[in-house]
């Protein structure tokens, strides 16, 4: 279990800022996560506020909502941009579905972080065909804490790290679809990946 370094930031020192990433496949508890750490800077009296990007339009209009119906308000913004305005007075901001900004939420973070807010980020990891998703690397890269959350396969319970997509949409987004993956291990994303593409595994295998 990820402890903070610290929740309050600045007692007598400068005010310090960092980034922490959470990140794992679907259903693996990445904004059950993200609300625990949020709901430990409450307690402690923080300024929070979370942002997600505006396309994510699942379940409410202004809620980060998790799975397990375990809840906080938060803020639909278009552009990434648009947080560092929005986030002025914080203390902390937590993102979710990160993956769905573009690369410019790396910039923003980092100047989030640079001017003394505890930045939180919760995202895929990978996009359905296993793929690092967005600007989820390079958010990797600048934070100074990364988390990676496992849920379970599906298939034979082993610790997964992949979505897999049931249905045979090639979108890179399908939104309020969580019928639509299952979480799988190494393994069993494999299998199911080549019975989906049956030729183009084959040919993968012929090139090596
Ligand atoms: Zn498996």
């Amino acid at each position: 279990m990820f402890i903070e370094p610290r929740v309050i930031t600045g007692s007598g020192i400068a005010r310090r800022g960092w980034i922490e990433v959470v990140c794992g496949s679907m259903f693996s508890g990445k904004t059950e996560e993200l609300i625990r750490r949020l709901n430990r800077a409450k307690i402690a009296r923080q300024r929070v506020e979370i942002f997600k990007p505006a396309l994510d339009t699942r379940y409410h209009a202004e809620d980060v909502v998790s799975h397990n119906q375990n809840s906080i308000r938060s803020t639909p913004v278009p552009v990434a941009q648009e947080m560092l305005l929005l986030a002025a007075g914080c203390d902390v901001i937590g993102v979710d579905e990160a993956q769905f900004f573009d690369e410019s939420l790396v910039e923003v973070c980092v100047q989030l972080a640079n001017r003394g807010t505890r930045v939180i980020v919760a995202g895929l990891d990978m996009d359905f065909q296993g793929q690092p998703f967005g600007p989820m690397p390079a958010l990797m890269a600048v934070a100074e804490f990364v988390t990676k959350v496992h849920a379970i396969c599906v298939c034979c319970g082993e610790l997964a790290t992949y979505s897999f997509r049931v249905t045979a949409s090639e979108d890179k987004i399908l939104l309020g679809e969580t019928d639509a993956y299952e979480a799988r291990c190494r393994v069993c994303f494999q299998e199911g990946m080549k019975e989906k593409h049956p030729e183009s595994t084959a040919e993968k295998v012929a090139r090596t």
